[in-house]
C-alpha cells in the first residue's frame, strides 16, 4: 500500500497537476465554497519534530495555485454567502489556521499580505500570557522522547497512570484545569534540564505574542478568532466549562484587540448541539467544526465544516485533496 502511495505521490499526482485534470474534481462537485485549515508554516521542515506545520515553500506553491483557480474570500464573506444561499460562479475557498503559531505571523502573514490572500487565525488565549508560549500537545509531543512516563506522579491528580503519550493526551483533552496545571508541573520535574525545550526549533512550536496579535488584527486582512482558553474537547467537559472556556477566550482577545471577535474553531473539531448554543448565547457568529458531528449541522447556518491540509504529503497530493473535498467539505 505504502509503495503505491509512493508511486502515485512521484509519478500519477505531478502528471495529473501538469495537466491540470485535478480541477475536475471540483468541476464535478456542486458545492463552491470550500473553507481549509493549516496550522503551521516553517521555513525548516524537521522531522525530529513530531508536530506538523506545512512548509513554507509548500504554502508559497500552495497560494500561487489557490490564486490562479480560486476566488479567495475572508471567512466571514464565505458564512454571507452561505447564509444568503449565494452561489459564486468561480470555486471559492477561505484560509484559516488553528492554534496562532508564530510561524503564521513571520511566514505566512508576510506572503497573505502581499497578495492581499484574507484569512483567520484561532488563537487559544490562556498561550498569549504564559512565558514558553507553546500548545501543551505540542509540549507533549516534545518531552516524547525524554519523558519516561512510569517516574510521572498520577496519583497527585488522581487518575490512572499512562502509558503512552498519545492516551496521555487524550486524558488532557477533559482534564479540568487545576488538575491538569499539576500534571504539567510534574512532567516538568521530570524533564531531564530547566530549559529543555530550547534544544528544539522555536518556529515549530512558539506561539505569537500579543504584539504580534495586534499586527495581525490591524492589518484589514487577517481576523483572530477564538480556539477556547486552554484547548480542551469541547464536547467531552462539562458544560460550565465550555462556558469558561468559550467566554474568557472572546473576553481576553477582545479585550487585546480591541474587536469584537465572532469566530470560534473547536480544538480537536469536537463539539456538541449544547456546545453550539453555548457559543451562540456568549456571542459568537461563526462556529468552525472539522467534520459535522451533530444531525442539526446541515440546516444551521451558524456552523461549517473544514477540510485539514495534510502536512506529510506533497503539494500536488494536497492540490488534488482540495479539489476533491469540495464534494465532501463544500457548501
Ligand atoms: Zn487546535
Amino acid at each position: 500500500m505504502r509503495a503505491v502511495k509512493q508511486i502515485a505521490r512521484v509519478f500519477i499526482y505531478p502528471l495529473i497537476t501538469s495537466m491540470g485534470i485535478e480541477r475536475l474534481f471540483s468541476v464535478a462537485s456542486k458545492n463552491n465554497k470550500l473553507i481549509l485549515v493549516y496550522h503551521g508554516v516553517v521555513e525548516q521542515p524537521n522531522a525530529k519534530v513530531s508536530v506538523g506545520p506545512i512548509s513554507l515553500k509548500q504554502f508559497t506553491q500552495h497560494l500561487a495555485y489557490f490564486k490562479r483557480n480560486f476566488n479567495l474570500v475572508s471567512l466571514e464573506t464565505i458564512f454571507d454567502m452561505y447564509r444568503n444561499d449565494f452561489v459564486p460562479n468561480k470555486k471559492t475557498i477561505a484560509l484559516t489556521f488553528d492554534d496562532g503559531y508564530e510561524n503564521n505571523y513571520s511566514n505566512a502573514y508576510p506572503l497573505l499580505k502581499q497578495s492581499e490572500i484574507p484569512a483567520t487565525i484561532f488563537v487559544v488565549s490562556e498561550n498569549i500570557e504564559m512565558e514558553d508560549r507553546i500548545t501543551w500537545y505540542d509540549f507533549l509531543d516534545l518531552v516524547k522522547p525524554d519523558l519516561e512516563l512510569t517516574k510521572v506522579n498520577f496519583e497527585i491528580i488522581k487518575t490512572p497512570p499512562q502509558r503512552t503519550i498519545s492516551n496521555l493526551k487524550d486524558l488532557v483533552k477533559s482534564l479540568d484545569i487545576e488538575r491538569r496545571t499539576a500534571l504539567f508541573a510534574e512532567i516538568k520535574k521530570q524533564l531531564p534540564n530547566k530549559n529543555y525545550l530550547a534544544q528544539y526549533p522555536r518556529e515549530h512550536w512558539r506561539l505569537m505574542n500579543k504584539n504580534e496579535l495586534r499586527v495581525l488584527s490591524d492589518s484589514g486582512i487577517i481576523e483572530i478568532g477564538a480556539h477556547t482558553q486552554h484547548h480542551p474537547n469541547l464536547g467531552s467537559i462539562p458544560s460550565e466549562w465550555v462556558y469558561k472556556e468559550v467566554s474568557e477566550c472572546k473576553r481576553i482577545l477582545s479585550d487585546l484587540l480591541q474587536k469584537e471577535i465572532k469566530s470560534i474553531a473547536f480544538p480537536d473539531g469536537s463539539y456538541t448541539d449544547e456546545v453550539k448554543n453555548i457559543c451562540l448565547s456568549v456571542g459568537y457568529e461563526n462556529l468552525l467544526a472539522v467534520d459535522y458531528r451533530c444531525s442539526s449541522d446541515k440546516n444551521d447556518k451558524n456552523i461549517l465544516p473544514r477540510y485539514c491540509l495534510s502536512s506529510t504529503t506533497t503539494y500536488e497530493s494536497n492540490i488534488i485533496q482540495v479539489n476533491r473535498h469540495f464534494r465532501s467539505y463544500g457548501f
